[in-house]
């Protein structure tokens, strides 16, 4: 019932600030993206690592265009009709990885419902290219859950990414709530499909969004069980008034609990922190996990 009283929203806390680290590394890093036509998530989704990822030369080019086909309640990320995409954007996205010196690259894409196969050939294109042009260079996908289609997770899993990445995003109980176009059954299957295909498979998710600390410990576990090697835990930040509402800043003391629960369940590499996103110090993690570039 509404009170007519605005609720206050809580201040964010000092452990959410961030600075941009070298501005003429920012500078680099944006002309690349610009020069190629590339999208990237970090811009697209609001990441607040941005300052960070670009003045170090990463970033997370987002292939198939900047709409979304599905409606989020927690992403920054357009929605609508999306327009056709570039059939060589994978050409561009190898050169824009070779044009940053990259070492480790990650690719994500927006859903595409639309596409027959999700856009499941555009990432295999993509990592062909990439492994083509730069050779040496790690891959990592953070991919839509394409319906659970095998067939099209065939399609990039035979391209063999270096990291399999698929985001559970919340527990069980708010998947509804927080991603009505998706299914806690189904990213599980995703995952499962691609631990069972021989790739390491990683997830993510979101704290304040109105899950508990042992909601959150099952979804670690049905994680686990589903052959996932790698988990990355960040907080949840609103990207406006007309996203899902925040719940909760959990502590970097939580952040810290929940990652020894998932050391402890035998997860090969956590990032479990406030400002940890899916894509945050990714190249880390071969070497963590024993992984190398294929
Ligand atoms: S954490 Fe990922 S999405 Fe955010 S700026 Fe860094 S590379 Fe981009």
């Amino acid at each position: 019932m509404a009170t007519g009283v605005e609720q206050e929203k809580p201040a964010r806390p000092p452990w959410l600030k961030v600075r941009l680290e070298d501005w003429a590394g920012f500078k680099t890093t944006e002309e690349i993206v610009e020069l190629h036509g590339l999208n990237t998530v970090c811009h697209s989704a609001h990441c607040p690592n941005i300052g960070e990822c670009w003045s170090r030369g990463t970033a997370t080019l987002m292939l198939l265009g900047n709409t979304c086909t599905r409606r989020c309640g927690f992403c920054a990320v357009l929605s609508g009709v999306p327009r056709a995409y570039d059939p060589h954007e994978s050409e561009r996205v190898a050169q824009a990885v070779k044009a940053m010196g990259l070492k480790f690259a990650v690719l994500t894409s927006v859903a595409r419902d639309d596409l027959p196969d999700g856009g499941a050939s555009v990432f295999a294109d993509s990592i062909r290219a990439i492994r083509r042009e730069c050779p040496g260079v790690g891959v990592e996908v953070l991919i839509p859950d394409l319906h659970g289609n095998k067939t099209h997770l065939d399609t990039i899993f035979e391209a063999r990414p270096d990291v399999l990445n698929h985001n559970l995003e919340t527990v069980e109980r708010l998947q509804r709530h927080v991603r009505p176009s998706a299914g806690y059954a189904c990213s599980l299957k995703v995952l499962r499909l691609a631990a069972d295909a021989g790739l390491v498979a990683k997830s993510g998710l979101m704290l304040g969004l109105g899950e508990t600390d042992g909601e959150v410990r099952e979804a670690l576990r049905d994680l686990k069980q589903n052959g996932v090697a790698m988990i990355t835990m960040g907080q949840y930040l609103p990207p406006d008034d007309d996203h899902l509402p925040l719940e909760r800043y959990a502590t970097p003391e939580q952040f810290d609990a929940l990652g020894d629960y998932a050391r402890k369940l035998g997860f090969q590499h956590v990032e479990s922190a406030p400002l940890v996103r899916s894509s945050y110090h990714s190249e880390e993690a071969p070497a963590a996990t024993g992984t190398r570039p294929s």
